[in-house]
Formats: structure tokens, sequence, C-alpha cells
């Protein structure tokens, strides 16, 4: 069984992933719990060459290129799913990852890339059983991550998680395994609502 939480930054991806986890061990399921960007040697690249700001995404005086980052994202992936996902799911465990390449297709799309592309550049991993978007308004994530963020550049950020959010909302459309869930309710609630939504899509 493979389940994804996807959404904004601030969402609570993370957290929820964790209580699921623990909801399925307690029930007796092995459990793999896992993230993109990963920490393996491609995920760390992501993190010093994409995620800083720009700063250290210079390569010969240019931040590198749209393309270049969403094929380090799908290098990053493709070691995820070949190393971790696909034999996990092999063994019979349960795999919770925090995003996957729903992300990819929210994100680098919203960074200008074409959709069609980037669907085409991750047609090599296996879509997941279960989609949970923890969809959130951009105002309330922008409150959460504002001690992640780098002021200089939070009105990009306010745009970029904007046409996130919004491109989240149509990728549900398209793909059917996409479920969305008000990540504006209490943590608790959240996990209900979660919790009822595996049973009744992967229990029953
Ligand atoms: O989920 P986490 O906070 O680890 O994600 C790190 C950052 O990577 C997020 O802030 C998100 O903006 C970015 N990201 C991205 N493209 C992806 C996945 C994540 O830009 N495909």
């Amino acid at each position: 069984m493979f389940i994804v939480l996807e959404g904004i930054d601030g969402a609570g991806k993370s957290t929820q992933a964790k209580m699921l986890a623990k909801w399925f061990e307690n029930k007796g399921y092995e459990v793999v719990l896992t993230k993109e960007p990963t920490d393996t040697a491609f995920g760390k690249l992501i993190r010093r060459l994409v995620l800083t700001g720009g700063k250290e995404g210079i390569i010969d005086g240019a931040r590198i290129s749209k393309e270049a980052e969403a094929l380090l994202f799908a290098a990053d992936r493709a070691e995820h799913v070949k190393k971790l996902i696909e034999p996990s799911l092999k063994a019979g465990k349960v795999v919770i990852s925090d995003r996957y390449f729903y992300s990819s297709l929210a994100y680098q799309w919203a960074r200008g890339l074409d959709l069609e592309w980037l669907i085409n550049l991750n047609a090599f991993a296996p879509r997941a059983d279960l989609v949970i978007l923890l969809d959130l308004p951009v105002k309330e994530s922008i409150k959460r991550i504002n001690g992640r963020s780098i002021r200089s550049e939070f009105d990009k950020i306010v745009e970029l998680q904007k046409k996130v959010r919004e491109n989240y909302l149509k990728l549900a459309e398209k793909f059917e395994e996409i479920r969305i869930i008000n990540a504006l309710a209490p943590v608790e609630d959240i996990h209900n609502d979660i919790v009822a939504l595996v049973e009744h899509e992967l229990l029953e």
C-alpha cells in the first residue's frame, strides 16, 4: 500500500505522515515512512543547489535552470523508487511518503515548466494508491512558515505558494488517487479525516 502526503509548505504533511505511520503500526502493519527530497546524496544536492534561496544554486554565475532542477528531483525520485519504495511494497510494507512526483508537478509547473513535459519525465514513477492533499489557504501557510522563509523573498514565496496551491487543486481533477483534506482543522481532526479516508479507500 503506497500513500503520499502532499500540500503547500506548512500544510502539516510531516506531522500527519508520522501520525498515520503510528496508526498503521498500532494495527500491526510494517511501515516505511519516507520523504522527498530524500536524505540520499541526490536529495542533499537538491537542498544545496535548489532550496537555499538561490545563493548556492549558482553555477557559472546563473541560478540552475528550471529543467536541470526538475531533472535533479527526478533523479532523486528514481533512486527513491528503485531502492526503497518498490522493494518495500514488494515486501508487503505500507509506504508513506511526505511528497512524491505530485510535488514536482505542482512546484516545477508553478515555476514555468510544461505540465506534460513533467508528467513524461516522471512516467517511470508508479502512481500512489492514495494521495492525501492537505489543502491550506496561502495566508495561513505564510503565517506558519514565516519563521522558515527568507524575508526578501517574501512576495515571491506568496506568489509561488498561490500557484502551487492552484496547481495541486487542478492535479486533483487529473489524478483520481488525489483526495483533498482541509488542513485548517485541528491536528487530531485532520488525522481522523485521513484515517477515515484510508479505511474507506484502501482497507474496506
Ligand atoms: O517538504 P519540505 O519542506 O522538505 O520541502 C522542501 C522545499 O522544497 C519546499 O519548501 C518546497 O518549496 C520545495 N520543493 C520544490 N519542488 C519539489 C518539492 C519540494 O521546490 N518538487
